[in-house]
C-alpha cells in the first residue's frame, strides 16, 4: 500500500499502544473464546482497470527507488497458509462457485516452490515455499458488511471453534464472495489487504481478499481472467501479493522502501513484457502446474526482490 513514513509510523505506535491497553484485560470471553488484538490493516492500492483492449503494463525492469530495506523485523521462512471462504461460494453467478475455488488451490499449489515465487527468497531468512494446510468456510457469521474488526473475527472463530489450528508461522486468508463488502474500502480504497494481531497471546498473521467480481473496474487488470473467471482470476493476482507482502513483512516492521511501500507494492499492477492470450482473449503470463497433472493460466502481478528489481523472467510455462 501507499503509506508515507510517518503514517506507517504512526500506524506502528497506534497499535503498540492498543495492545498495551489491551494487556491487562482477560482475553477469553467465555463461549466466544479469545478475540484478534489489535491488527490494523495494510491495504493495497486501487487502480483502474486498463481492460483488455490495451496490453497491461509490463513495468520497468530497472531499480525501483526508493529502495526496499530490511527494518528488523522478523521474516517468515516457509509459512502455512490457511484459507477461510466466507460468504457463499456456491452461487449461479459464474464466479463465487467451486471452479473459483479450484483457481485459488491451484494458483497457491503451482506458485509454492516456483521460479516467479522464488524471488522472495532473495530476503533473508525466506525460503521461497510455503505449505497449503487447510482451509474452511464461513457461511456470513459477520454478515454481508465485513469490518476491519469482522475480519479478524473470521479468523479467531475459526480458529477457537477448532476448524483451524493456531499456528503462528500461519497465514489466514479471510476470501469473501462477490456479495460481501469490507467497509473499510474493499473496491474503492483497496483489492487486499495483511496485518497481524494477538489471539491469546500467539502472533496471528491475516489477510482479507475479496473476489474481484465485486469491482472488475478496480480490482482486476482484465475484464475476462484467463480461466474465465474473470473475478477470481483477479482476486489470484492479489492473493499472490498479500501472500508475498506477508510472508517478507509479517509484523509490517521488516521490509518496505522509504515511502512504506512494502515489495509487492512496488510492482503491484505490472505484469511484465511476456504475455500470451487464452482463447477468450485474457492475457496471462505464467502457467503453473496443477495436483492434478495438469497446469493453468494465470496472470500474476510481478514481485520485487531484496535488490529492488520486479520479477520479469515470466515464460508462459510452468513457472
Ligand atoms: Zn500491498
Amino acid at each position: 500500500m501507499k503509506r508515507n513514513g510517518l503514517l506507517r509510523k504512526t500506524l506502528i505506535v497506534c497499535l503498540f499502544a492498543a495492545v498495551a491497553a489491551f494487556a491487562d484485560k482477560p482475553d477469553d470471553t467465555p463461549g466466544n473464546g479469545p478475540t484478534m488484538q489489535g491488527g490494523p490493516p495494510e491495504v493495497h492500492v486501487h487502480h483502474g482497470n486498463p481492460h483488455v483492449s490495451a496490453a497491461p503494463p509490463a513495468g520497468s525492469n530497472g531499480v525501483i527507488t526508493p529502495v526496499i530495506t530490511s527494518h528488523g523485523g522478523p521474516v517468515m521462512n516457509a509459512p502455512a497458509v490457511y484459507l477461510i471462504w466466507y460468504g457463499n461460494w456456491n452461487q449461479s453467478n459464474g464466479s463465487d462457485n467451486a471452479a473459483g475455488q479450484q483457481i485459488i488451490r491451484d494458483l497457491l499449489y503451482g506458485m509454492n516452490g516456483s521460479p516467479y515465487y522464488a524471488t522472495n527468497a532473495s530476503y533473508t531468512g525466506v525460503s521461497g515455499k510455503f505449505s497449503v494446510a487447510k482451509e474452511t468456510t464461513d457461511n456470513y457469521s459477520q454478515g454481508f458488511r465485513l469490518s476491519d474488526r469482522g475480519v479478524a473475527n473470521v479468523v479467531s472463530n475459526a480458529i477457537n471453534s477448532s476448524r483451524l489450528i493456531k499456528d503462528s508461522n500461519g497465514i489466514y486468508f479471510v476470501l469473501s464472495s462477490s456479495d460481501v463488502a469490507e467497509t473499510s474500502g474493499f473496491c474503492s480504497q483497496y483489492c487486499g489487504w495483511h496485518t497481524y494481531g494477538f489471539l491469546g497471546g500467539t502472533n496471528i498473521k491475516y489477510a482479507f481478499v475479496g473476489n474481484a467480481n465485486r469491482c472488475l473496474n478496480s480490482c482486476a487488470i482484465q475484464s475476462v481472467g484467463p480461466n474465465g473467471n474473470a473475478g477470481v482470476d483477479g482476486m489470484a493476482s492479489v492473493v499472490a501479493h498479500e501472500l508475498e507482502e506477508t510472508n517478507t513483512d509479517p509484523n509490517l516492521n521488516a521490509w518496505y522502501d522509504a515511502n512504506g511501500w512494502e515489495d509487492a507494492d512496488k510492482c503491484a499492477w505490472t505484469f511484465g513484457s511476456n504475455l500470451s492470450q487464452t482463447a477468450n482473449g485474457a492475457y496471462y503470463n505464467m502457467t503453473l502446474p496443477t495436483s492434478t497433472g495438469g497446469n493453468r493460466p494465470f496472470m500474476i502481478q510481478r514481485e520485487l526482490d531484496a535488490n529492488s528489481l520486479c520479477y520479469v523472467n515470466y515464460v508462459t510455462k510452468a513457472q
